[in-house]
């Protein structure tokens, strides 16, 4: 689909739904891709963030990519906590004890999305809706993280009705804790997530690939 299509798609998806094209941030994902294939796909249109998942893949890239903007938006561990300080971006927090270890290592502070399982999927990442309120009182009392939005990744193949429900969902979980950020939407459902609120989408395949 390339880049350029991807973003039209987001703002004609924004002006389905009433709301402005400028609410809504493409993340690029990079995860798999070389630095010369993000610079030609990505780069060259604009200083997109990349969203990266995998802390050992990022690293090269984040130094042979200078000045490029990273997200990191895997699986966060304990012993990863040194390296999120390269990231403007944290999506995927899930956990207090990872929070307790970024916030001691980190040495300002940092943005971060709470990852919801909302499709309530056993072996899938991020917090149940209920455990919510006191995770984040919880990281309220963490002073070098910030927390500024909720993050979840939809289930696989589901219908669009199904997905349509799990980003109005995540939208009125973020409403209720007044956070403005709801990154969700990958290559086959971003549009759908846009209509229903996101603000960031994190787009590969679409992106990278002949979709
Ligand atoms: C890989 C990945 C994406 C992008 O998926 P595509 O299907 O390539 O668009 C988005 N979010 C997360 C958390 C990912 O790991």
């Amino acid at each position: 689909m390339g880049l350029p299509e991807v973003l039209a798609r987001i703002e004609r998806a924004a002006r389905r739904a009433g709301r402005d094209p400028s609410g809504v941030r493409l993340v690029a994902v990079t995860k798999g891709r070389s630095p010369e294939e993000i610079r030609e796909k990505v780069l060259a249109y604009g200083d997109f963030p990349l969203g990266e998942s995998r802390v050992q893949e990022a690293l090269p890239k984040i130094e042979a990519l200078s000045g490029a903007t990273f997200h990191f938006i895997g699986p966060l561990q304990r012993n990863k906590a040194k390296f999120m300080g390269r990231f403007a971006l944290v999506h995927s927090l899930e956990s207090l004890r990872v929070a307790e270890a970024l916030n001691r290592r980190l040495e300002r502070v940092l943005e971060v999305l709470v990852e919801v399982n909302v499709g309530r999927e056993p072996q899938k990442h991020g917090v149940l809706p209920e455990a919510l309120p006191d995770l984040l009182g919880a990281l309220g009392e963490l002073p070098r993280l910030r927390v500024v939005g909720l993050m979840t990744v939809a289930p696989r193949r589901a219908d669009p009705r199904r997905l349509r429900a799990v980003f109005a969902e995540l939208s009125r979980l973020a409403d209720r804790y007044n956070l403005p950020e709801r990154s969700m939407g990958m290559s086959e459902d971003f549009e759908l997530a846009v209509e229903e609120g996101a603000t960031l989408v994190r787009v590969g395949r679409a992106v990278f690939d002949e979709l």
